[in-house]
């Protein structure tokens, strides 16, 4: 039997790893999974045994030809959903997820793009850089991220790897200094007719995107995704 698209559906923790601090990477076994498109995103939703519910939403960072979905969550510390996927979730054990969601943030694997994320709005870009990378059309993407420390920046290893600019805000990296994200980082890695993806908080967001447009790319070609609270996710009794 098939499940109705879109709706909510069991996933396994098939595996999880704490690479880095303050968070955790989870792989997920989704059953009757919808294949995802890189920078889509799913919903997780708990619910306690009183029937409370709190549900967020955790972008995919695997690439759509692996067989399980990961997710890369850090942990806020008065974080409801966060501290719980961090602290108590095992392998083994059964999450509610809905998804894969999302038709704009999402990159078609065949266009030129800059991928500008902060801290763990580098998951989704992450996404794209696999695929790109399964593609073999790593040449498609020009990608920059910030952090405060390397420590700190998820999947550094393999964004490193990717060619990413590494804008590191509290130490220096290579020749580079601490320091923001400038738009002398992000100059060499335009070119014209690139799609840009930038992804992090809302004020990451609001200033990467404000530095890509003061660059010469039309506003509309910038897609944003801010990680925050939003109304939508509210807890619901
Ligand atoms: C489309 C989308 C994709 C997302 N993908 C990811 C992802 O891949 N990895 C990831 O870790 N998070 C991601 N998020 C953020 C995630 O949905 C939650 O907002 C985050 O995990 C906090 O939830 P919480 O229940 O732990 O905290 P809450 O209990 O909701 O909030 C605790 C406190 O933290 C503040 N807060 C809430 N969210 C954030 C935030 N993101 N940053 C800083 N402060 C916050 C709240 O205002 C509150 O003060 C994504 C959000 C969206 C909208």
């Amino acid at each position: 039997m098939t499940a109705p698209a879109g709706g909510w559906r069991t996933a396994t923790v098939a595996g999880l790893r704490r690479p880095i601090a303050r968070s955790v990477e989870l792989r997920l076994d989704v059953h009757d999974r919808v294949d995802h498109l890189p920078g889509q995103h799913y919903v997780v939703r708990l619910t306690a045994e009183d029937g409370y519910t709190a549900q967020r939403s955790y972008s995919v960072a695997s690439a759509p030809g692996d067989p399980l979905v990961e997710l890369f969550v850090e942990r806020l510390d008065d974080g409801e959903v966060s501290t719980y996927l961090a602290d108590v979730v095992e392998p083994g054990d059964e999450l509610e997820v809905r998804g894969p969601i999302g038709g704009w943030f999402v990159w078609d694997g065949a266009t030129p793009a800059l991928l500008v994320g902060g801290g763990s709005g580098v998951v989704p870009l992450v996404a794209m850089v696999r695929h790109a990378r399964a593609l073999g059309r790593l040449d498609l993407l020009r990608v920059a991220v910030s952090a405060r420390t390397l420590a700190e920046l998820p999947y550094a290893d393999e964004l490193v790897e990717a060619g990413a600019l590494i804008a590191l805000t509290r130490e220096a990296h290579g020749i580079r200094p601490a320091a923001r994200l400038t738009d002398m980082d992000l100059l060499p890695l335009w070119e014209p007719g690139q799609t840009a993806y930038v992804c992090g908080s809302a004020g990451f967001a609001e200033s990467a995107s404000q530095l890509l447009v003061g660059l010469g790319l039309p506003p509309a070609s910038v897609r944003v995704e801010r990680f925050g609270p939003s109304a939508l996710e509210l807890p619901k009794r």
